[in-house]
């Protein structure tokens, strides 16, 4: 804890122009952006109290750097895995947008930060401008969630944030810090529920869960054990899997409570274990005459990541549709016997969709790995056509179909 706010402390006093340096640039332009329709009036990223910028962990560059190691620009991806995402992605969207329509990407996280945040973000900015489905702006300041600002986009996409992301670090209990963070969880909500669209990737699902306020543990703040194989992009063959291990603390794993009701039920489920990166996985078609799985042309395929499950209590196909889950016939016994507090009903759900009042939520629990952004063209259009429809714009069956018993 003493780490964590000594960093605090340096961030907030480093001062507002380096922070709009840092996020100035290709990650996020501060100048006006004009809006849709009629409104023209300019917005600009919300300063904290006293005109001092707010805390935001991504600006805490002693976090993990992106590109597993690779660079020292956790914001920016790798080129090489830029590249071949670009070359992956469709040229074409499966919907006409109803109107122009701006999403907004939020790569914070209070936490683990995964190095895959930057490629995810340049993916939906660059998936917009290739199949002319929609523009981007790509941020890393919690701060942005406001209701002004939201005001401005059609959706939210949650780029494996991690831990409690939205929160101002509040650990002397201030009530005014307290008020910031009450302010965006209702801004995110009422956003949402209002008709708006939220697509979340990989740790968007790893987020609000954990353990009391003020204990420090929210989220699975520092990341698993193992977490550390993680890397960049593979340079030669695809990884050889681990033998089939686990750590002790992976083995007790169960979750948590959950730390934000709302988030935990919008989203849809929160993080309990993972196998580690890189187990391979069959991935099943769940719902191959919707939309969103078109790419897929009912075929299951086998890919490589590192492999949520959600608490039992968090997750229910009572409460989603599901597109897409691991096909646990197909996993090995050893693999099988090393999840944490098994789920009895082996339901281990990969992408979905729900409704959060007049809202529409997709959510993509892959995308810890570089490579999941490029390795599988199917799944770059899966994930555009998750996004129109949370954008409202690609009409998509959302009933949930609750678990034959
Ligand atoms: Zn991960």
């Amino acid at each position: 804890m003493a780490m964590k706010r000594s960093t605090c402390v340096m961030a907030v006093a480093a001062g507002a122009a380096t922070v709009m340096a840092a996020v100035g640039g290709s990650v996020w332009s501060p100048v006006p952006v004009q809006a849709q329709g009629a409104t023209q009036a300019p917005f600009v990223l919300p300063t904290g109290r006293g005109g001092a910028p707010l805390y935001d962990s991504a600006m805490d560059f002693s976090l993990t750097e992106a590109c597993g190691g690779r660079s020292k620009t956790p914001m920016e991806a790798c080129e090489n895995d830029v590249r071949r995402m670009v070359a992956a992605l469709p040229s074409t969207a499966p919907a006409k947008p109803l109107q122009p329509r701006r999403i907004l990407v939020l790569g914070t996280s209070r936490g683990f930060q995964h190095s895959s945040i930057p490629l995810a973000a340049k993916m939906v900015e660059e998936m917009g401008k290739k199949t002319g489905a929609w523009t981007t702006d790509i941020t890393y300041a919690a701060s942005a969630i406001n209701a002004e600002t939201l005001s401005h986009y059609d959706a939210i996409f949650l780029s494996s944030t991690t831990g409690t992301f939205l929160d101002e670090p509040n650990p002397f209990g201030d009530p005014a810090v307290q008020a910031v963070t009450d302010a965006r969880r209702k801004a995110f909500m009422d956003f949402v529920r209002s008709g708006k669209g939220v697509a979340g990737i990989h740790a968007a699902t790893d987020s609000y869960h954990g353990f009391a306020a003020g204990a420090g543990r929210a989220g699975r703040a520092g990341g698993a054990p193992g977490q550390a194989r993680q890397g960049g992009a593979p340079q030669g063959p695809p990884p050889v899997p681990p033998p089939c291990t686990s750590s002790q603390t992976q083995g007790a794993a169960a979750g948590g409570d959950p730390l934000w009701p709302d988030f935990n039920k919008m989203i849809g489920g929160y993080f309990k274990f993972h196998w580690l990166y890189p187990t391979p996985i069959t991935v099943k078609i769940d719902d191959p005459s919707n939309p969103i799985n078109a790419a897929f042309k009912g075929q299951s395929f086998n890919t490589i990541d590192e492999v949520y499950t959600f608490a039992w209590n968090s997750y229910s196909r009572d409460n989603v549709r599901v597109l897409t889950s691991i096909d646990y016939s197909q996993m090995s016994d050893c693999d099988k016997g090393l999840e944490s507090n098994q789920r009895p009903d082996h339901d281990f759900a990969l992408s979905y969709i729900k409704r959060e009042g007049q809202g529409r939520v997709y959510v993509n629990v892959l995308g810890h790995h570089e490579s999941i952004y490029y390795n599988n063209p199917a799944m770059l259009e899966h994930i555009l056509a998750g996004i129109q429809y949370a954008l409202g714009d690609l009409k998509a069956d959302d009933t949930p179909v609750p678990l034959k018993k």
